[in-house]
Protein backbone atom coordinates (compact mmCIF):
# COMPACT_ATOMS: atom_id res chain seq x y z
CA UNK A 1 0.00 0.00 0.00
CA UNK A 2 1.10 3.68 -0.61
CA UNK A 3 2.17 6.17 1.79
CA UNK A 4 -1.03 7.92 1.17
CA UNK A 5 -3.35 5.17 0.86
CA UNK A 6 -1.55 4.24 4.79
CA UNK A 7 -2.46 7.61 6.18
CA UNK A 8 -5.74 7.86 4.50
CA UNK A 9 -7.03 4.51 5.93
CA UNK A 10 -5.56 5.24 9.67
CA UNK A 11 -7.26 8.74 9.85
CA UNK A 12 -10.13 9.74 11.73
CA UNK A 13 -13.89 9.83 9.34
CA UNK A 14 -13.29 13.53 9.41
CA UNK A 15 -9.48 13.55 7.93
CA UNK A 16 -10.79 11.47 5.68
CA UNK A 17 -13.33 13.10 4.12
CA UNK A 18 -10.39 16.36 3.94
CA UNK A 19 -8.08 13.78 2.03
CA UNK A 20 -10.34 13.07 -0.74
CA UNK A 21 -11.06 17.13 -0.70
CA UNK A 22 -7.45 17.39 -1.72
CA UNK A 23 -7.34 14.54 -3.92
CA UNK A 24 -10.26 15.59 -5.48
CA UNK A 25 -8.79 19.18 -6.03
CA UNK A 26 -5.32 18.01 -7.48
CA UNK A 27 -7.48 15.63 -9.94
CA UNK A 28 -9.44 18.56 -10.46
CA UNK A 29 -6.15 20.56 -11.44
CA UNK A 30 -4.63 18.03 -13.71
CA UNK A 31 -7.93 17.49 -15.63
CA UNK A 32 -9.66 20.54 -16.29
CA UNK A 33 -7.39 23.23 -17.70
CA UNK A 34 -6.35 25.37 -20.60
CA UNK A 35 -6.78 22.48 -23.34
CA UNK A 36 -9.69 21.03 -21.82
CA UNK A 37 -11.27 23.92 -22.40
CA UNK A 38 -10.25 24.32 -25.81
CA UNK A 39 -11.12 21.28 -26.80
CA UNK A 40 -14.82 21.29 -25.22
CA UNK A 41 -16.18 24.66 -26.77
CA UNK A 42 -14.11 23.16 -30.29
CA UNK A 43 -16.54 20.91 -30.04
CA UNK A 44 -19.96 22.80 -29.11
CA UNK A 45 -18.58 25.56 -32.14
CA UNK A 46 -18.57 22.36 -34.44
CA UNK A 47 -22.14 21.55 -33.51
CA UNK A 48 -24.43 22.00 -36.96
CA UNK A 49 -21.48 22.65 -38.98
CA UNK A 50 -20.12 20.05 -42.18
CA UNK A 51 -17.43 18.64 -41.68
CA UNK A 52 -15.03 16.18 -43.58
CA UNK A 53 -14.48 13.24 -40.94
CA UNK A 54 -11.71 11.58 -43.43
CA UNK A 55 -9.71 14.49 -43.90
CA UNK A 56 -9.87 15.78 -40.24
CA UNK A 57 -9.16 12.43 -39.27
CA UNK A 58 -6.31 12.41 -42.06
CA UNK A 59 -4.38 15.42 -40.47
CA UNK A 60 -4.34 14.34 -36.88
CA UNK A 61 -3.29 10.65 -37.95
CA UNK A 62 -0.22 12.20 -40.05
CA UNK A 63 0.12 14.99 -36.67
CA UNK A 64 0.42 12.06 -34.87
CA UNK A 65 2.68 9.76 -36.87
CA UNK A 66 5.32 12.69 -37.12
CA UNK A 67 5.18 13.58 -33.16
CA UNK A 68 5.63 9.24 -32.88
CA UNK A 69 8.46 9.17 -35.09
CA UNK A 70 10.23 12.02 -33.65
CA UNK A 71 9.62 10.86 -29.96
CA UNK A 72 9.68 6.74 -30.26
CA UNK A 73 12.14 4.67 -30.61
CA UNK A 74 10.02 1.83 -31.44
CA UNK A 75 8.03 3.62 -33.73
CA UNK A 76 11.07 5.21 -35.56
CA UNK A 77 12.14 2.06 -36.32
CA UNK A 78 9.60 0.17 -37.14
CA UNK A 79 8.72 2.83 -39.89
CA UNK A 80 12.30 2.77 -41.19
CA UNK A 81 11.97 -0.98 -41.24
CA UNK A 82 8.95 -0.66 -43.03
CA UNK A 83 9.12 2.03 -45.61
CA UNK A 84 6.21 3.92 -43.96
CA UNK A 85 6.57 7.45 -45.71
CA UNK A 86 4.90 10.33 -43.65
CA UNK A 87 2.76 11.83 -44.43
CA UNK A 88 0.35 9.49 -45.17
CA UNK A 89 -1.44 9.87 -48.65
CA UNK A 90 -4.92 8.43 -47.59
CA UNK A 91 -6.41 6.89 -44.11
CA UNK A 92 -5.90 3.49 -46.20
CA UNK A 93 -2.13 3.98 -45.96
CA UNK A 94 -2.60 3.26 -42.29
CA UNK A 95 -2.76 -0.16 -43.29
CA UNK A 96 0.88 -0.78 -44.54
CA UNK A 97 2.19 -0.15 -40.44
CA UNK A 98 1.96 -3.61 -38.54
CA UNK A 99 -0.28 -4.04 -35.71
CA UNK A 100 0.82 -3.60 -32.11
CA UNK A 101 0.26 -6.63 -29.98
CA UNK A 102 -0.68 -6.35 -26.44
CA UNK A 103 2.57 -8.66 -26.21
CA UNK A 104 4.85 -6.38 -28.13
CA UNK A 105 3.40 -3.98 -26.22
CA UNK A 106 4.58 -5.26 -23.12
CA UNK A 107 7.78 -6.54 -23.94
CA UNK A 108 8.99 -3.25 -25.37
CA UNK A 109 7.33 -1.09 -23.19
CA UNK A 110 10.03 1.63 -22.59
CA UNK A 111 11.06 1.61 -26.60
CA UNK A 112 7.28 2.38 -27.07
CA UNK A 113 7.19 5.06 -24.93
CA UNK A 114 8.30 8.63 -26.06
CA UNK A 115 11.02 10.89 -24.75
CA UNK A 116 8.74 13.72 -23.66
CA UNK A 117 7.64 14.50 -20.22
CA UNK A 118 4.23 12.37 -19.79
CA UNK A 119 3.76 11.82 -16.15
CA UNK A 120 0.02 10.38 -15.78
CA UNK A 121 0.10 6.86 -15.49
CA UNK A 122 -2.27 4.06 -16.04
CA UNK A 123 -2.03 0.29 -15.37
CA UNK A 124 -3.71 -1.89 -17.49
CA UNK A 125 -4.30 -5.80 -17.50
CA UNK A 126 -2.12 -7.40 -19.92
CA UNK A 127 -3.26 -10.55 -21.51
CA UNK A 128 -1.41 -12.72 -19.58
CA UNK A 129 -1.47 -11.59 -16.31
CA UNK A 130 1.21 -8.92 -16.29
CA UNK A 131 0.00 -5.44 -16.31
CA UNK A 132 0.61 -2.57 -18.51
CA UNK A 133 2.20 0.74 -18.28
CA UNK A 134 0.61 3.65 -19.77
CA UNK A 135 2.00 6.90 -20.02
CA UNK A 136 -0.18 10.06 -20.94
CA UNK A 137 0.13 13.57 -20.77
CA UNK A 138 -1.87 16.07 -19.04
CA UNK A 139 -2.96 17.38 -22.21
CA UNK A 140 -3.96 14.16 -23.38
CA UNK A 141 -5.82 13.63 -20.10
CA UNK A 142 -7.47 17.14 -20.59
CA UNK A 143 -8.60 16.32 -24.46
CA UNK A 144 -9.97 12.81 -22.86
CA UNK A 145 -11.94 14.84 -20.25
CA UNK A 146 -13.06 17.38 -22.81
CA UNK A 147 -14.60 14.86 -24.98
CA UNK A 148 -16.30 12.46 -21.95
CA UNK A 149 -18.16 15.87 -20.48
CA UNK A 150 -19.16 16.81 -24.11
CA UNK A 151 -21.04 13.40 -24.36
CA UNK A 152 -22.49 14.11 -21.06
CA UNK A 153 -23.35 17.17 -21.91
CA UNK A 154 -25.35 16.34 -24.88
CA UNK A 155 -27.81 14.68 -22.36
CA UNK A 156 -28.28 17.47 -20.57
CA UNK A 157 -25.27 17.01 -17.91
CA UNK A 158 -22.81 20.07 -17.09
CA UNK A 159 -19.26 19.95 -14.94
CA UNK A 160 -20.52 21.24 -11.60
CA UNK A 161 -23.84 19.61 -11.84
CA UNK A 162 -24.68 17.19 -8.50
CA UNK A 163 -22.89 13.98 -9.65
CA UNK A 164 -23.27 10.53 -7.87
CA UNK A 165 -20.05 8.13 -8.90
CA UNK A 166 -20.09 4.08 -7.59
CA UNK A 167 -16.64 3.82 -7.82
CA UNK A 168 -14.19 0.44 -7.02
CA UNK A 169 -11.86 2.49 -4.57
CA UNK A 170 -12.11 1.36 -1.28
CA UNK A 171 -12.86 4.72 0.73
CA UNK A 172 -13.46 2.95 4.04
CA UNK A 173 -11.56 2.03 7.01
CA UNK A 174 -12.01 -1.63 8.03
CA UNK A 175 -12.74 -0.33 11.09
CA UNK A 176 -14.91 2.26 10.67
CA UNK A 177 -18.57 1.77 12.55
CA UNK A 178 -20.49 4.60 11.64
CA UNK A 179 -22.46 3.72 8.21
CA UNK A 180 -20.67 6.78 5.91
CA UNK A 181 -19.88 4.79 2.69
CA UNK A 182 -19.66 7.40 0.74
CA UNK A 183 -17.03 10.46 0.35
CA UNK A 184 -17.82 14.04 -0.77
CA UNK A 185 -15.55 15.32 -3.57
CA UNK A 186 -16.30 19.53 -3.75
CA UNK A 187 -14.09 20.21 -6.66
CA UNK A 188 -16.85 18.43 -8.81
CA UNK A 189 -19.65 18.40 -7.00
CA UNK A 190 -19.41 14.74 -6.60
CA UNK A 191 -20.44 12.38 -3.87
CA UNK A 192 -18.26 8.90 -4.30
CA UNK A 193 -19.85 5.75 -3.15
CA UNK A 194 -17.96 3.00 -2.77
CA UNK A 195 -19.58 -0.37 -3.88
CA UNK A 196 -16.98 -2.36 -2.29
CA UNK A 197 -19.62 -2.02 1.22
CA UNK A 198 -22.61 -2.92 -0.77
CA UNK A 199 -24.86 -5.55 0.88
CA UNK A 200 -28.29 -5.83 2.01
CA UNK A 201 -27.41 -4.20 5.89
CA UNK A 202 -25.77 -1.20 3.92
CA UNK A 203 -27.96 -0.72 1.16
CA UNK A 204 -30.48 1.18 3.17
CA UNK A 205 -28.06 3.97 3.82
CA UNK A 206 -26.69 4.15 0.09
CA UNK A 207 -30.44 5.25 -0.65
CA UNK A 208 -30.84 7.04 2.06
CA UNK A 209 -28.01 8.86 0.76
CA UNK A 210 -28.88 8.95 -2.71
CA UNK A 211 -32.24 10.33 -1.70
CA UNK A 212 -30.99 13.07 0.12
CA UNK A 213 -27.93 14.12 -2.19
CA UNK A 214 -30.43 14.40 -5.32
CA UNK A 215 -27.31 14.05 -7.91
CA UNK A 216 -28.23 15.35 -11.35
CA UNK A 217 -26.19 12.36 -12.92
CA UNK A 218 -25.12 8.98 -11.85
CA UNK A 219 -21.98 7.40 -12.96
CA UNK A 220 -19.32 4.44 -12.25
CA UNK A 221 -19.70 0.93 -12.04
CA UNK A 222 -23.25 -0.38 -13.12
CA UNK A 223 -22.61 -3.55 -10.97
CA UNK A 224 -23.08 -1.50 -7.36
CA UNK A 225 -26.33 0.89 -9.09
CA UNK A 226 -27.59 -2.87 -10.14
CA UNK A 227 -27.24 -4.24 -6.96
CA UNK A 228 -28.82 -0.74 -4.56
CA UNK A 229 -31.97 -0.62 -7.46
CA UNK A 230 -32.86 -4.31 -7.36
CA UNK A 231 -33.01 -4.01 -3.54
CA UNK A 232 -35.07 -1.25 -4.00
CA UNK A 233 -37.34 -2.67 -5.99
CA UNK A 234 -37.72 -6.10 -4.10
CA UNK A 235 -38.25 -4.28 -1.04
CA UNK A 236 -40.57 -1.58 -2.34
CA UNK A 237 -38.65 1.53 -1.32
CA UNK A 238 -38.77 4.32 -3.91
CA UNK A 239 -35.87 6.08 -4.95
CA UNK A 240 -36.79 9.58 -4.95
CA UNK A 241 -34.40 11.23 -7.04
CA UNK A 242 -34.68 12.78 -10.84
CA UNK A 243 -31.41 12.37 -12.47
CA UNK A 244 -30.93 13.51 -16.23
CA UNK A 245 -28.77 10.64 -17.13
CA UNK A 246 -27.07 7.23 -16.11
CA UNK A 247 -23.62 6.90 -17.36
CA UNK A 248 -22.49 3.19 -16.89
CA UNK A 249 -18.58 2.52 -17.26
CA UNK A 250 -16.05 -0.39 -16.91
CA UNK A 251 -18.43 -2.95 -16.78
CA UNK A 252 -21.05 -4.52 -19.53
CA UNK A 253 -24.92 -4.19 -19.06
CA UNK A 254 -27.67 -6.04 -19.91
CA UNK A 255 -31.00 -4.75 -21.87
CA UNK A 256 -32.61 -5.93 -18.59
CA UNK A 257 -29.92 -4.26 -16.31
CA UNK A 258 -30.48 -0.87 -17.97
CA UNK A 259 -34.34 -1.47 -17.75
CA UNK A 260 -33.58 -1.88 -14.12
CA UNK A 261 -31.67 1.10 -13.91
CA UNK A 262 -33.94 3.60 -15.75
CA UNK A 263 -37.18 2.31 -14.21
CA UNK A 264 -35.70 2.72 -10.52
CA UNK A 265 -33.41 5.75 -10.73
CA UNK A 266 -35.67 7.55 -13.18
CA UNK A 267 -33.51 8.30 -15.80
CA UNK A 268 -32.04 6.79 -19.26
CA UNK A 269 -29.17 5.24 -19.55
CA UNK A 270 -26.38 5.93 -21.70
CA UNK A 271 -23.72 3.69 -22.39
CA UNK A 272 -19.64 5.08 -23.62
CA UNK A 273 -16.85 2.46 -24.02
CA UNK A 274 -13.68 3.65 -22.86
CA UNK A 275 -10.00 1.88 -21.91
CA UNK A 276 -7.77 2.66 -19.36
CA UNK A 277 -5.12 2.74 -21.87
CA UNK A 278 -6.80 5.61 -23.99
CA UNK A 279 -8.65 4.31 -27.01
CA UNK A 280 -10.98 6.82 -28.30
CA UNK A 281 -14.11 6.84 -27.09
CA UNK A 282 -17.36 5.55 -28.16
CA UNK A 283 -20.18 6.66 -26.61
CA UNK A 284 -24.31 6.68 -27.01
CA UNK A 285 -25.88 9.88 -27.90
CA UNK A 286 -29.98 11.18 -27.31
CA UNK A 287 -30.81 8.99 -30.28
CA UNK A 288 -29.27 5.84 -28.71
CA UNK A 289 -26.66 5.41 -31.44
CA UNK A 290 -23.36 4.72 -30.59
CA UNK A 291 -20.52 7.20 -32.42
CA UNK A 292 -16.69 7.36 -32.22
CA UNK A 293 -15.75 10.80 -31.30
CA UNK A 294 -12.95 10.31 -34.14
CA UNK A 295 -11.19 13.65 -33.08
CA UNK A 296 -9.46 11.61 -30.32
CA UNK A 297 -8.71 8.61 -33.13
CA UNK A 298 -9.12 5.62 -35.61
CA UNK A 299 -10.86 2.08 -34.91
CA UNK A 300 -10.40 -0.16 -37.71
CA UNK A 301 -12.17 -3.56 -37.05
CA UNK A 302 -10.53 -6.47 -38.88
CA UNK A 303 -11.47 -10.30 -38.69
CA UNK A 304 -13.63 -11.94 -35.94
CA UNK A 305 -14.66 -8.06 -35.16
CA UNK A 306 -11.52 -7.90 -33.77
CA UNK A 307 -10.69 -4.08 -33.36
CA UNK A 308 -7.33 -2.14 -33.67
CA UNK A 309 -6.97 1.64 -32.57
CA UNK A 310 -5.02 4.41 -33.03
CA UNK A 311 -5.23 6.96 -30.35
CA UNK A 312 -4.25 10.63 -31.10
CA UNK A 313 -4.27 11.13 -27.21
CA UNK A 314 -1.62 9.23 -26.32
CA UNK A 315 2.01 11.08 -26.28
CA UNK A 316 3.44 9.14 -23.92
CA UNK A 317 3.03 5.55 -24.68
CA UNK A 318 1.72 5.80 -28.44
CA UNK A 319 -1.25 3.20 -29.30
CA UNK A 320 -1.51 3.33 -33.52
CA UNK A 321 -2.74 0.00 -34.81
CA UNK A 322 -3.19 -1.47 -31.34
CA UNK A 323 -4.56 -4.92 -31.07
CA UNK A 324 -6.55 -3.72 -27.62
CA UNK A 325 -8.50 -7.04 -27.78
CA UNK A 326 -11.96 -5.67 -27.29
CA UNK A 327 -14.71 -6.37 -30.42
CA UNK A 328 -16.86 -4.42 -32.13
CA UNK A 329 -19.77 -4.04 -35.17
CA UNK A 330 -19.65 -1.03 -37.38
CA UNK A 331 -23.13 0.30 -38.66
CA UNK A 332 -23.40 0.67 -42.24
CA UNK A 333 -25.47 3.76 -41.05
CA UNK A 334 -23.96 7.45 -41.34
CA UNK A 335 -26.32 9.36 -40.85
CA UNK A 336 -27.80 10.07 -37.33
CA UNK A 337 -30.56 13.15 -36.64
CA UNK A 338 -28.67 14.05 -33.48
CA UNK A 339 -26.08 15.32 -35.88
CA UNK A 340 -22.69 13.99 -34.97
CA UNK A 341 -20.69 13.11 -37.90
CA UNK A 342 -18.44 10.17 -36.15
CA UNK A 343 -18.73 7.06 -37.28
CA UNK A 344 -21.45 4.76 -35.52
CA UNK A 345 -20.95 1.71 -34.24
CA UNK A 346 -23.68 -0.89 -34.11
CA UNK A 347 -22.30 -3.14 -31.03
CA UNK A 348 -19.71 -3.84 -28.25
CA UNK A 349 -19.51 -7.18 -28.78
CA UNK A 350 -16.79 -8.16 -26.12
CA UNK A 351 -14.23 -6.68 -24.08
CA UNK A 352 -10.41 -7.99 -23.98
CA UNK A 353 -10.64 -12.12 -22.97
CA UNK A 354 -14.60 -11.97 -22.35
CA UNK A 355 -16.05 -15.23 -24.05
CA UNK A 356 -15.90 -19.02 -23.79
CA UNK A 357 -13.87 -21.37 -25.58
CA UNK A 358 -16.02 -24.44 -27.27
CA UNK A 359 -14.82 -27.66 -27.80
CA UNK A 360 -14.09 -26.77 -31.34
CA UNK A 361 -12.17 -23.67 -30.85
CA UNK A 362 -15.66 -21.43 -31.66
CA UNK A 363 -15.91 -18.59 -28.92
CA UNK A 364 -18.96 -17.85 -27.68
CA UNK A 365 -18.67 -13.19 -26.56
CA UNK A 366 -20.49 -11.48 -24.09
CA UNK A 367 -23.39 -10.24 -26.01
CA UNK A 368 -24.83 -14.19 -26.47
CA UNK A 369 -24.12 -15.21 -22.70
CA UNK A 370 -25.49 -12.04 -20.88
CA UNK A 371 -28.82 -13.21 -22.50
CA UNK A 372 -29.30 -16.29 -20.97
CA UNK A 373 -31.08 -14.83 -17.96
CA UNK A 374 -33.52 -13.32 -20.03
CA UNK A 375 -35.01 -17.27 -20.91
CA UNK A 376 -35.68 -17.13 -17.10
CA UNK A 377 -36.91 -13.92 -16.53
CA UNK A 378 -37.00 -12.09 -12.97
CA UNK A 379 -36.38 -15.21 -11.27
CA UNK A 380 -31.72 -14.88 -11.87
CA UNK A 381 -29.92 -11.64 -10.61
CA UNK A 382 -26.52 -12.34 -11.86
CA UNK A 383 -24.73 -14.81 -13.35
CA UNK A 384 -20.90 -15.46 -13.91
CA UNK A 385 -19.37 -17.53 -16.33
CA UNK A 386 -15.71 -19.32 -15.19
CA UNK A 387 -13.49 -21.15 -17.57
CA UNK A 388 -10.20 -22.87 -16.52
CA UNK A 389 -10.37 -25.84 -19.19
CA UNK A 390 -11.32 -26.13 -22.65
CA UNK A 391 -14.03 -29.05 -21.77
CA UNK A 392 -15.38 -27.63 -18.54
CA UNK A 393 -17.80 -24.52 -17.85
CA UNK A 394 -18.65 -23.29 -14.14
CA UNK A 395 -21.58 -21.28 -13.93
CA UNK A 396 -22.62 -19.18 -11.11
CA UNK A 397 -26.09 -17.32 -10.45
CA UNK A 398 -27.86 -15.58 -8.01
CA UNK A 399 -31.29 -16.88 -7.74
CA UNK A 400 -33.84 -14.32 -6.56
CA UNK A 401 -35.19 -16.14 -3.52
CA UNK A 402 -38.72 -15.18 -3.75
CA UNK A 403 -38.91 -16.20 -7.53
CA UNK A 404 -36.45 -19.04 -8.19
CA UNK A 405 -38.52 -22.49 -8.22
CA UNK A 406 -37.30 -25.79 -8.53
CA UNK A 407 -38.70 -25.93 -11.90
CA UNK A 408 -36.60 -23.17 -13.06
CA UNK A 409 -33.44 -24.95 -12.33
CA UNK A 410 -34.17 -27.21 -14.10
CA UNK A 411 -34.96 -25.03 -17.38
CA UNK A 412 -31.47 -23.66 -16.65
CA UNK A 413 -29.80 -26.74 -16.84
CA UNK A 414 -31.62 -27.66 -20.23
CA UNK A 415 -30.77 -24.14 -21.71
CA UNK A 416 -26.53 -24.52 -20.25
CA UNK A 417 -26.87 -28.23 -22.62
CA UNK A 418 -28.77 -26.72 -25.24
CA UNK A 419 -25.93 -23.26 -25.40
CA UNK A 420 -22.55 -25.52 -24.57
CA UNK A 421 -23.58 -28.78 -26.07
CA UNK A 422 -23.41 -32.36 -25.20
CA UNK A 423 -19.89 -32.78 -24.61
CA UNK A 424 -18.96 -29.91 -22.53
CA UNK A 425 -18.99 -30.36 -18.30
CA UNK A 426 -21.64 -27.81 -16.69
CA UNK A 427 -21.15 -27.04 -13.17
CA UNK A 428 -23.57 -24.70 -12.20
CA UNK A 429 -24.09 -23.58 -8.30
CA UNK A 430 -26.53 -21.38 -6.94
CA UNK A 431 -24.53 -18.43 -4.75
CA UNK A 432 -25.63 -15.75 -3.01
CA UNK A 433 -23.13 -12.88 -4.32
CA UNK A 434 -21.03 -13.35 -7.51
CA UNK A 435 -17.51 -12.40 -5.96
CA UNK A 436 -15.91 -8.77 -7.10
CA UNK A 437 -12.74 -8.43 -8.84
CA UNK A 438 -9.69 -6.95 -7.20
CA UNK A 439 -10.72 -3.58 -9.30
CA UNK A 440 -14.27 -4.01 -7.69
CA UNK A 441 -15.67 -4.45 -10.98
CA UNK A 442 -17.87 -7.76 -11.26
CA UNK A 443 -17.33 -9.73 -14.15
CA UNK A 444 -19.46 -11.94 -16.52
CA UNK A 445 -17.10 -14.10 -17.89
CA UNK A 446 -13.89 -15.44 -15.87
CA UNK A 447 -11.67 -16.55 -18.85
CA UNK A 448 -8.68 -18.19 -17.23
CA UNK A 449 -7.48 -20.71 -20.08
CA UNK A 450 -3.91 -19.46 -20.41
CA UNK A 451 -3.67 -17.14 -23.34
CA UNK A 452 -1.45 -19.11 -25.84
CA UNK A 453 -3.45 -22.14 -25.45
CA UNK A 454 -7.38 -19.78 -26.33
CA UNK A 455 -5.44 -17.91 -28.84
CA UNK A 456 -4.38 -21.50 -30.70
CA UNK A 457 -8.13 -22.39 -30.99
ZN1 LIG B 1 -26.49 10.29 -32.91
Amino acid sequence: MKLKERIYFRSPLVVQQLLTVLQGYLFYKQRYGPVYEQRFNELIEKEGRTVDVAAEQLESLNEFLAFCKEHSDYYKELFDTHQITLPLPDLDALKNIPILEKETLRAENERVHTDIHAPLLAKTGGTTGTSLHVHYTKEDMQRGMAHLDYFKYKHGVRKGMRRASFTGQVLISKGQKKPVYWRMNPSLNQLLFTIKQISPRTIPYYIARLNEFKPESIDGMPSGMIEVARYAKRHGIRLTIRPRAIFPTAEMITAEERALLEEVYHAPVFDQYASSEGAPIVAECPYRRKHLHYEMGIIEVIEEGEILVTSFDTHGTPLVRYRIGDRMTMSKETFCPCGHPGPIVESIDGRGRSFLLMEDGHKVFEGELAGIVRILPNCIERVQYIQERQKEVTFLYVPDQSRFKPEHEKQLHFVLRRLFGPEMKINAHPVEVIPQEASGKTLLIKQKIPHEKARAN
